[in-house]
């Protein structure tokens, strides 16, 4: 059977191009990167072409940059790390209810050290209001932290201006750009963060990867401690391929984000255009905001989403819900109670993340199986009022 992935916001595959630059530093130039010798200095280089390159992505100075195991480090190294460096009287965080657990469980971890957070409300359309943000501001405010796309559903927030709120205020800024790095421009400059997380594997990288930006002069402490890599922002001898594979996944997107932007807004305005038409009652989630050109979260009412994501895939085709699955009980997504969906109508949301090797035809196949395996489902659903099956 052919199979069909629209995960690409859960992982991705390591792009050809990313897998053949990597594949050296496993055998032939294996140096530490520390070493002096040749065998170092060559690895040295590869390193701190990396580095650039993902500096390049961001508008950053190769300098600000500092490679980490991937987003869940960056953010918690970010967050930890930058309370950790500020004197006691500065001890609030600002942030969202829709950052991934990464963020708010970092956040929650603060909260038991006696930092206080507030966590913003979005709208219906997933966005923060940056007057709550200001609203939220006190003297003893040191971080806000807010994501540039969610996960789930693909929305933007408005960077610039909440950045321009933090920087007037003399707060730190922190974004977790992990789904939106290499999916949508991004410059440091314009959003004025001092802080930005990426996941290579999200963009076509490796996993296990990732990379901090953090602007020269931001006060932080390093979370580990040990040699005096990283320029002792983060110790451990360099994870060389995984950084190589992550520099190549970065020029690659730099380069043809464009072209690939375009690839993927088209897909994603067809399967939702025909997820509209066939299937009644459906409704996208943040189709009003600016968003991801890859992502679509779609409430597909009377059904659970666990049991359409399972008869999908029965069928070749790979999508998710947003729902975290927790000690065996589906929890509604944290993201769309946000936004103000109720729980029945979070556990009966999809969410289609589309990627670069997905082609016009894995859409009309999708588009072949959907409304079929949604009709079976509501049969089957005490949910469904048969007054309502017609559309
Ligand atoms: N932040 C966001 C928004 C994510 O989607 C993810 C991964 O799902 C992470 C952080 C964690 O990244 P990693 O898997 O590299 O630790």
């Amino acid at each position: 059977m052919r199979r069909i992935y629209f995960d690409h916001n859960a992982t991705t595959p390591v792009e050809p191009r990313v897998l053949q630059a990597m594949l050296p530093f496993f055998s032939e130039d294996f140096g530490n990167a520390s070493s002096i010798h040749t065998f170092g200095q060559k690895t040295r280089g590869a390193v701190e072409r990396a580095r650039k390159s993902v500096a390049e992505l961001i508008g950053a100075r190769a300098g600000e940059i500092t490679f980490t195991s991937g987003g869940t480090e960056s953010d918690n190294l970010a967050i930890f790390g930058v309370v950790a460096a500020a004197p006691e009287s500065r001890k609030h965080v600002i942030t969202t209810q829709i950052e991934h657990s990464a963020v708010l469980s970092t956040c929650q971890a603060l909260e038991k050290q006696g930092v206080e957070v507030t966590y913003l409300p979005v709208s219906r359309e997933g966005l923060l209001d940056p007057d709550d943000v200001r609203r939220a501001l006190r003297p003893e405010t040191v971080l806000i932290t807010v994501m540039h796309a969610n996960n789930e559903l693909g929305t933007i927030q408005p960077l610039e201006e909440i950045g321009r709120i933090a920087a007037e205020a003399d707060v730190w800024f922190h974004t977790d750009a992990v789904q939106s790095a290499g999916k949508h421009p991004i410059h440091v400059d314009e959003l004025r963060v001092d802080l930005l997380s990426i996941s290579a594997h999200k963009l076509y990288g490796p996993k296990g990867v990732g990379a901090i930006y953090i602007r020269q002069g931001t006060r932080i402490q390093p979370l580990l401690f040990g040699g005096h890599h990283e320029r002792d922002r983060r110790p451990g001898t360099e994870n060389v391929a995984g950084n190589v594979g992550l520099g190549k996944a970065a020029e690659i997107a730099r380069a043809e984000l464009p072209e690939l932007t375009k690839h993927l807004a088209a897909m994603r305005d067809r399967l939702e255009a025909g997820i509209l038409a066939e299937v009644p009652h459906a409704r996208v989630n943040g189709a009003r905001a600016p968003r991801t050109p890859n992502t679509s979260n779609i409430t597909i009412p009377y059904l659970e989403g666990e049991a359409l994501v399972i008869a999908l895939d029965l069928k070749g085709v790979a999508c998710s819900t947003g729902a975290a699955c927790s000690s065996g009980a589906v929890a509604p997504s944290h993201v769309l109670t946000a936004i103000g969906l109720p729980p029945e109508e979070a556990r009966a949301s999809l969410r289609f993340s589309l990627g670069r090797a997905n082609a016009p035809e894995d859409i009309e196949l999708a588009l072949s199986v959907i409304p079929g395996a949604v009709a079976r489902l509501r049969e089957l659903s005490p949910l469904y009022p048969k007054t309502v099956a017609v559309k």
